[in-house]
């Protein structure tokens, strides 16, 4: 199988492209050619008989399939990999910039009741190139390059669980922020988890400056074992322990998203066991109504009774928002398109 350039840092880009044949500053100019999203035949300032020595490594792994745009803007983006697989992807547009949500691996094993991403379970893990190149061509599309960025803002919430990937995610993290790249701010980068509890504390001794967003949905733990299976082996006490030594750590203040499922989550009794767990952290939680799956029969909650949530926490002196839904009108929930095209095929 053929290397995937995008897969190594810029060191280990260099030395593996002088290994076959190129000068040092003809192998640094691919690394950013990559990163702007061009193709080995784009590589214009490199001669032809240099690029043919390029032929044995993959360049750009990830390519737009399919794109779904919004009338409020949002688009929805199914990439194609190498090998013939599908992931998901969203942009949103924001007064700043762009920000793309991304996935990180094929189908995720965590299980949670409510999301589509499970269904089929995990498939496989993406590469750091394969998280990098989602990315990378989105920013091409929009006219982007690595000097003159379009996107400013990354979210790893799309399909799988990042800290079930994590060596990859991490390779991804540095390699997009890196200078001669995308130099995408780490201060940029969210990253979601379930919350592998024991994962968080190998990522804050990372110390980055990243944003983590825990998908807590529950505050009770019987009741959280049974929407994310993932609570049984991580306890609650403790994950929201290792958020606030994850806070101490690094001094990021972690954001707790909280979908809304209507009759399951939704009680006075779950925002007071909520505010309760959270007392005393400065915590941020994100409130979800959720994107209905039709495989899960659950309901998402109305605006109205979203609000009402809000509302007792913010009682409770909470730092509470709901979320702006975005793109209602082209397919949503997370692992629901992948799963439309897989089953075309
Ligand atoms: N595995 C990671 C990241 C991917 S899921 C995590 O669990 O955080 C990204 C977010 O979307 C999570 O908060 C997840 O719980 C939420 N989500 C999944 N399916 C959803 C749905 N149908 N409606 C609303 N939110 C959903």
């Amino acid at each position: 199988m053929k290397a995937k350039l995008l897969d190594l840092s810029f060191d280990e880009l260099v030395e593996k492209l002088t290994a076959v044949g190129l000068k040092k500053y003809q192998a640094e100019s691919v690394f950013v050619w990559l990163n702007k999203g061009y193709a080995f035949e784009e590589m214009t300032d490199i001669a032809k008989g240099q690029r043919e020595l390029l032929k044995e490594f993959i360049d750009i792994p990830v390519s737009i399939a399919q794109r779904f745009v919004s009338r409020d803007g949002t688009q929805k983006f199914l990439f194609g990999l190498t090998d013939g697989e599908f992931v998901e992807g969203v942009l949103m547009k924001y007064k700043y910039g762009y920000t793309l949500c991304v996935s990180t691996q094929i189908g995720c094993n965590m299980g949670c009741v409510f999301c589509a991403s499970h269904l089929e379970g995990k498939k496989r893990d993406l590469s750091s190139g394969e998280i990098l190149g989602q990315v990378i061509c989105v920013n091409r599309m929009l006219g982007g390059d690595t000097q003159d960025r379009k996107i400013t803002n990354v979210v790893l919430m799309g399909m799988g669980e990042p800290l079930d990937n994590f060596d990859n995610v991490l390779s991804f993290l540095y390699n997009v922020n890196h200078p001669k790249g995308l130099n995408i701010a780490m201060r940029n980068i969210s990253l979601s988890t379930c919350g592998i509890a024991p994962k968080i504390y190998e990522l804050m001794q990372r110390k980055l400056q990243i944003n983590l967003t825990v998908s807590l949905h529950e505050a009770f733990q019987d009741k959280r074992e049974r929407i994310m299976p993932v609570a049984k082996a991580y306890d609650i006490e403790s994950l929201i322990k290792a958020c606030r030594d994850y806070f101490q750590a690094t001094g990021r203040r972690v954001i707790f998203e909280y979908t809304l499922i209507k009759g399951v989550n939704d009680a006075q009794a779950d925002a007071d066991e909520l505010a309760r767990l959270l007392k005393g952290f400065p915590a941020h939680i994100n409130l979800i109504k959720l994107n209905p799956v039709k495989e899960t029969g659950l309901k998402g909650t109305t605006d109205k009774e979203a609000k009402m949530f809000a509302d007792m926490l913010a009682a409770k002196n909470m730092s509470v928002t709901v979320r702006r839904q975005m793109g209602v009108d082209i397919e949503g929930a997370c692992g629901q398109l992948r799963r439309k095209a897989t089953s075309l095929r």
